[in-house]
Formats: structure tokens, C-alpha cells, sequence
């Protein structure tokens, strides 16, 4: 009997989950994975920070938990504290009550809850999101599965390697009234380029003047600068200046939970009444699709943003971070200028966060995984984390070696 699914066909892999099961399937001594975008320390290992350890064995210790269903919305103190975290203690739309929060699968539920959302919500019903050319692949795909088109906004200048101001101003005003922005608000994901202060108040200026929707994904608060308070700069000032938005949290890189899932959606209104509105259709459409978050994760951050002294060892764990990307940075701009090799490499430090977008090409990048076992996107995108003293030196050799012949 022929099978009813006959006609369904294979969807490609996902580019970066393929890189990762190519790079552990190469048995070369001298392997490099630069593509997947999670924390490696100087051993090359994944880091359980300290304080995950500690908030672990508290809760392990906790004889009131149980593993009964949380509420559909998710986690109370989880919830309350996110919002808090990326708003800040003093924040004004906190205490006027009109801001709402969802407990969501990591950052990807988080985005896909807002986006789903205003697919059904969002009263300008051929509204287009805008996203960054380039931008993390799961905005477009997330965007258009709930049926909303997708357009892009210009970004990345190849020319400057930084950010095409300009390009995106123009863009934003010239798209209908109402459009949807997805912002990053720090990290951008994958060009490591951020606006500045005055670059964010002429973004705001023309999506306050084109009433866009902001919706911003900040999957690295902490991760750009170390500082929580200023990666979270470009969020508190569009708050300060009134604008509603939606701001999907992820807790996978700034607390190494990848597989935890541990996401919020913070949600600024006008009005508590309007905040009250959105979260009940929120939890309306969670309960469809996930019925209610998974409670780990989310007890391991409540358990660390709720408790002084935790946060402040978190606070640490991030600088450790940070300053590790910060100074391989810095170690592979300096083995460029050793080695002479050709070309401008002052965006490798000038760039923020887990990423660099190298500027290598696509033949470039095959070189370097067929000949050197260097494992990386094809957009020449490398994680920062993946680098450690003992082997920047050969990476600087490997892109010396093909930026010079191939
Ligand atoms: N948004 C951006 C820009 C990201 O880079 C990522 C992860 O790479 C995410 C969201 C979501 O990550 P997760 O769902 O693992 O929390």
C-alpha cells in the first residue's frame, strides 16, 4: 500500500544545527566550530556559570517544589522579574502598570508569541515586518509562518563594515504607516554592529513620526557590554519616550540555559487595562499551542534575578564572559596585524557581543572548512566564544592563507 504522504518532500537541514553535527562528525585533531552562537570557555567547553550551579542545588534542596503545571502565562516571579530586568527597577511603565509579561519558550517562543500575536491583533491587517539585512534566520521564518510578510530594512554597509544608518532611516521612512520593526537592541545578530545613542534617537525619531510598531529581540543582554543596564540602553530610551512595544527575552546565552528554554515576552502599553487585554490573548494562544511553559528554567533565573547576592555573582559570571569574547577579539585583530594579512580588521574589535561578521566570502568559508576543518556560516559570521588561545593562532592562519589565495 503506497503511503498517504507520497508527496511531501524533505525541507533542508537547518543550516546551523548541520554545521554543528558536520564539525562533531570530523575527526581532525585541530577542529574549529565558529558557528553556533553559545558560550565556549578558553578549553573550548560548554560553562555551566557558577551560579546556575548554586541556583540548581537550591532548588534541588526545595522540598515545597513540586511538578505540578505552572499557569498558562508561566512562572509569577520569573515573569515580574524579566520585565524588570530589561526595563529596569525604576521603571516608570512597571509601576504604572502597563507592562505585561508571558512566559514563553526561550527567546524563539518569546519572538513567535508577539508575532502570532499581531497576526491576529494588530489592527493594520497587511502590515509587513521589517527585519535587518542581514538578521537571525528564525525572524523571517517565525514572521511568516504566522502569515505575516516579511520585508528588510538595510543594515550592514560591506563598505564600512558597520551600519548602514542611512539606508535604514530611508527605509523605515518610507514604509507604510504602521509597519513592524524588529529591532535588536544590542548584539545584533550576526554583524556584532549596534547604533549608537544619537543613531538610536534618529531611529526612534522616524518610528514615532511613521507610528511603526517596535518589537525588539534581545537574546544578549549582558553579553554585549557586560553591563546588563547598558545593553538594555536602546529599550529603556524608546520606553522613556512613550512608545508601546513588545521585547522577547531570551535567557539562553546571558544564563548558558540553552536547553532549558527559559523566555519572556515584555509587553508596554499605553494602559493597564490594554496590558490586561493583550496577556489574556496571549495566554489564549499559549494554551493552544503549549498549553503552559516548562518550569525549570524559569526557576533558575527567578532564583537569581530574585535574590541580591546571586544576581550580583551572575553580574560577575557575565563580565567573565564578556571580557573573554572581548580579549579573543582583540587576540585575532592582533595575529592579523602580525601575519600582514591584506585587508582592514579593525570591525573584529570594533564589533559587539558573541559575533563578527568577518567580511570572508562563501568560497572563503568552504575553504577554511575543507582544508582547515574551521567550521563557520556561510555569510562569514564567526562566534567569537568558539576561539581560545590555543587556537586563534592557527584561525588567524587559515584566514591569512585564504584571504591571500583564494
Ligand atoms: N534572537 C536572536 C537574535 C538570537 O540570536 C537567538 C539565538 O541565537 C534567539 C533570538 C533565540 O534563542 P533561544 O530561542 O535559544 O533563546
Amino acid at each position: 500500500m503506497a503511503s498517504i504522504f507520497e508527496t511531501v518532500s524533505k525541507a533542508p537541514a537547518d543550516i546551523i544545527f548541520a554545521l554543528t553535527a558536520d564539525y562533531k562528525a570530523d575527526p581532525h585533531p585541530d577542529k574549529v566550530n565558529l558557528g553556533v552562537g553559545a558560550y565556549r570557555t578558553e578549553e573550548g567547553k560548554p560553562w555551566v556559570l557558577p551560579v546556575v550551579h548554586k541556583a540548581d542545588k537550591i532548588l534541588v534542596e526545595d522540598e515545597h517544589l513540586d511538578h505540578e503545571y505552572l499557569p498558562i502565562l508561566g512562572l509569577e516571579s520569573f515573569r515580574k522579574a524579566s520585565a524588570k530586568l530589561i526595563l529596569g527597577a525604576d521603571s516608570k511603565a512597571i509601576a504604572e502598570g502597563r507592562v505585561g509579561a508571558a512566559q514563553c519558550i526561550s527567546g524563539t517562543g518569546a519572538v513567535y508569541a508577539g508575532a502570532s500575536f499581531l497576526a491576529k491583533h494588530y489592527p493594520f491587517k497587511q502590515a509587513a515586518c521589517y527585519i535587518s539585512k542581514p538578521t537571525w534566520a528564525n525572524h523571517r521564518a517565525i514572521f511568516e509562518g504566522v502569515g505575516i510578510s516579511v520585508l528588510e530594512y538595510p543594515y550592514w554597509d560591506p563598505e564600512t563594515r558597520g551600519l548602514d544608518l542611512k539606508g535604514m532611516l530611508a527605509t523605515m521612512e518610507g514604509a507604510p504607516s504602521g509597519s513592524i520593526f524588529l529591532l535588536h537592541p544590542c548584539a545584533h545578530n550576526p554583524t556584532g554592529v549596534d547604533p549608537t545613542p544619537d543613531q538610536w534617537k534618529q531611529i526612534a525619531d522616524v518610528m514615532e513620526a511613521k507610528g511603526h510598531f517596535t518589537f525588539f529581540d534581545t537574546a544578549y543582554q549582558g553579553f554585549a557590554s557586560g553591563s546588563l543596564d547598558k545593553d538594555a540602553y536602546s529599550i529603556r530610551y524608546f520606553v522613556e519616550r512613550g512608545f508601546e512595544m513588545f521585547i522577547a527575552q531570551s535567557f539562553s546565552k546571558n544564563f548558558g540555559l540553552y536547553s532549558e528554554r527559559a523566555g519572556n515576552l515584555t509587553i508596554v502599553t499605553k494602559t493597564p487595562e490594554i496590558k490586561d487585554r493583550i496577556e489574556s490573548q496571549i495566554a489564549k494562544a499559549q494554551r493552544a499551542v503549549i498549553s503552559n511553559p516548562p518550569a525549570y528554567g524559569a526557576r533558575v533565573v527567578s532564583q537569581v534575578l530574585n535574590d541580591e547576592k546571586l544576581y550580583s555573582e551572575w553580574e560577575e559570571n557575565l563580565s567573565t564572559m564578556a571580557n573573554r569574547i572581548i580579549s579573543m577579539r582583540q587576540a585575532l585583530f592582533d595575529e592579523l596585524k602580525a601575519l600582514g594579512t591584506p585587508g582592514t580588521w579593525n570591525h573584529i574589535v570594533d564589533q559587539i557581543g558573541m559575533f563578527s561578521f568577518t567580511g570572508l566570502t562563501t568560497p572563503q568559508v568552504k575553504v577554511l572548512k575543507e582544508k582547515y576543518h574551521v567550521y563557520l556560516t556561510d555569510n562569514g559570521r564567526i562566534s567569537m566564544a568558539g576561539l581560545n588561545t590555543k587556537n586563534v593562532k592557527y584561525f588567524a592562519q587559515a584566514v591569512d592563507d585564504v584571504v591571500r589565495n583564494h
